[in-house]
């Protein structure tokens, strides 16, 4: 089956939708059983999609997990608040005091306050290491290493890593393997068949779509499954069901959605680095983009999310630029419908293993639903007011 039928049918069976075509939203504390053999049914098999008690989920949890089993693989689905939550919980549910942690230096920034200050407050140590380090990972590797954390496209400086080189460095040493696959979303690139045992998405982000719902999700394999599902489970996690079938309704549509960001962005990218105002652009699909081998052997296609350097520019430039834009709203998220910018001060600060060096600062747009060329329009003017302040 093509994916864009796998988005279509994903989660639709008759058992969660009861014959409409979306699965209702079924909300429960309590769910209540008729007979003694009923109430044990379902205590035996309460990890099994079975409703025991609102915290295991519900028909709608259950239909969401099963879309992101038949597109993202792997064996099963733990759902979350949000995507931090996925990757905290993912974390906490297989490191212990004196375990030692390898994470990605381009990571998420709150990856890498969790990492900071939380883990290192349970005694779990943390190395950084280069997105582009491929085999030298072996030399990172320590006896206690529990968990290598990958994040790829990397936040904000979007370097590609190699994601099979990685998994099976940390495979020979009985490393689980963690990937933030927020910015492929579950459709544009393959965890599981590139050696990841856990793939997590801020579903915040392109499945909900809308820039209306917090949620994140950890898909995991065979063999780390039931212990991400239990551990998870002891810390209390779940969720709503109003927020899932938002989510599954978001995620209906990611296929075509997915198509136009990317189309889009590809097409302000090449406007952008065609700008004298603009030193290059950060985009994974561009050659100029560290990893960019990875991204054509690996993935299937990018969206509506990439970063381009300033060769030049003070604050009162950037915020002249900022200020007037009429489409580019500015916000820390991304994957809705909307187009956002953002002039991120500091990425310096955000890398311990890795140094940053970029001409001027650096821009990160997300590249909404809107027409291109308003779009062009709008940045064309930004530089404009840019340029009247330098
Ligand atoms: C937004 C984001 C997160 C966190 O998701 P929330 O739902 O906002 O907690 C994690 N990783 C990446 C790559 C993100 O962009």
């Amino acid at each position: 089956m093509k994916k864009d039928t796998t988005i279509v049918s994903a989660g639709r069976s008759k058992k969660w939708t009861k014959g409409v075509v979306n699965p209702p939203v079924v909300r429960a504390s309590t769910v209540v059983f008729d007979s003694v053999a009923e109430m044990k049914h379902a205590t035996r098999n309460r990890a099994n999609q079975v409703m025991f008690y609102g915290r295991r989920g519900t028909d709608t949890s259950f239909a969401f997990q099963d879309a992101m089993v038949a597109l993202e693989g792997g064996a099963g689905c733990a759902l979350y608040p949000s995507g931090t939550a996925a990757i905290s919980n993912a974390i906490l549910s297989f490191v212990k005091a004196g375990d030692h942690l390898l994470m990605v230096d381009t990571a998420y920034e709150p990856t890498r306050d969790f990492c900071n200050k939380l883990l290192k407050n349970l005694g779990v140590e943390t190395t950084y290491y280069d997105p582009m380090i491929g085999e030298g990972i072996q030399d990172l590797i320590q006896d206690n290493t529990r968990v290598l954390f990958l994040e790829s496209p990397g936040s904000l400086t979007m370097e590609v890593q190699d994601v099979p080189t990685l998994a099976q460095i940390a495979h020979q040493h009985d490393i689980v393997v963690m990937l933030d696959n927020t910015w492929a979303s579950p459709i544009n690139f393959d965890p599981f068949a590139h050696g990841v045992d856990i793939s997590i998405q801020a579903a915040t982000k392109y499945i909900v779509g809308h820039s209306d719902v917090m949620l994140g999700t950890a898909t995991a394999n065979e063999q780390h499954w039931e212990q991400l599902r239990e551990n998870s489970y002891l810390m209390g996690q779940c969720t709503s069901p109003d927020d899932i079938y938002n989510a599954l309704r978001g995620l209906r549509t990611i296929g075509v959605r997915m198509r136009q960001h990317q189309d889009s962005a590809l097409k302000v990218a090449r406007w952008l680095e065609q700008r004298e105002e603009v030193d290059h652009v950060r985009h994974p699909a561009f050659t100029s983009c560290p990893g960019h081998a990875f991204f054509e052997r690996d993935f299937t296609g990018s969206n509506g999310l990439f970063s381009f350097v300033l060769n030049r520019g003070n604050q009162a430039a950037l915020t002249a630029l900022l200020d007037g834009m009429e489409h580019f709203k500015m916000g820390y998220s991304w994957g809705g419908y909307e187009s956002l910018i953002l002039a991120v001060n500091g990425v310096k600060s955000l890398r311990t293993a890795t140094e940053w060096q970029a001409a001027g600062p650096l821009m990160r747009v997300h590249i909404g639903l809107e027409d291109v060329d308003d779009l062009i329009a709008d940045l064309e003017q930004g530089f404009a007011r840019f340029n009247s302040c330098l």
